[in-house]
């Protein structure tokens, strides 16, 4: 990013970003959905990848049951689809996901990671994969916020743990919610299309470039 020296700042989304992690989120999802007897697609998954599950399991009962989801409902759900993802063996690295991790960091700009996961071992994993990278305090995940994504606040922290405008900063990121997150808290949005969904979707939720994949991206950084 030799073209942009304004910015000091990366944050990086992690799930389908730093991780290959969406295909099994979502074939989670879907089983426990179905065995609820929701209708729930892979595409669903991707269009609210971000949401909470209390509040994706309740639009879902809402608009098929017509009616409110039940603490008990959403916790069963919830149970399920966190048993089916943990069944699926944990998620791999995206390729080239650490290669432009290191580049950011040799290029002297900081980095953080702006996730809405609350695994207890997040860290641990993190510097497990990504050496040297992450501390608890260029990190926000869903312990550090009150409202998730697509609310701006999980960006609005990024921008204070950074110390940084938005102006001085960029977001990575693969979703939908994650690209409104971030334009409401005022920053630029690179989206890697990960997953299923159009590039349309992204473009139109605010993203000026979508691209592939983090290999096109980590090839492309100097240029964008
Ligand atoms: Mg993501």
């Amino acid at each position: 990013m030799n073209n942009n020296q304004g910015i000091k700042a990366v944050f990086f989304d992690m799930d389908g970003v730093l991780y290959d992690s969406m295909p099994a989120h979502s074939a989670a999802w879907v089983r426990a959905m179905t065995q609820f007897g929701l209708n729930f697609t892979i595409n669903d998954c991707y269009l609210n990848e971000g949401r909470t599950g209390d509040d994706t399991i309740n639009q879902f009962v809402r608009q098929q049951f017509g009616r409110e989801a039940t603490r008990a409902e959403m916790d069963e759900i919830y149970a399920l689809k966190t048993e089916f993802f943990n069944q699926s063996g944990g998620a791999q690295q995206m390729p080239f996901a650490n290669d432009l991790l290191q580049k950011i960091k040799d290029e002297g700009r900081q980095i953080v990671l702006v996730t809405g996961s609350g695994q207890a071992s997040l860290l641990e994993n993190l510097n497990k994969d990504f050496p040297a990278i992450f501390n608890k305090d260029n990190t926000v995940t869903a312990f550090d916020v009150k409202l998730g994504k697509p609310n701006p606040e999980p960006y609005l922290l990024a921008l204070k743990k950074s110390g940084r405008q938005p102006h001085e900063a960029i977001v990575v990121e693969n979703a939908p919610l994650g690209i409104l997150a971030a334009k409401a808290a005022g920053l630029s949005v690179i989206a890697v299309n990960t997953g299923t969904l159009d590039d349309k979707i992204l473009y139109d939720c605010g993203a000026k470039t979508v691209l592939a994949s983090m290999q096109e991206l980590f090839e492309k950084w100097e240029d964008l």
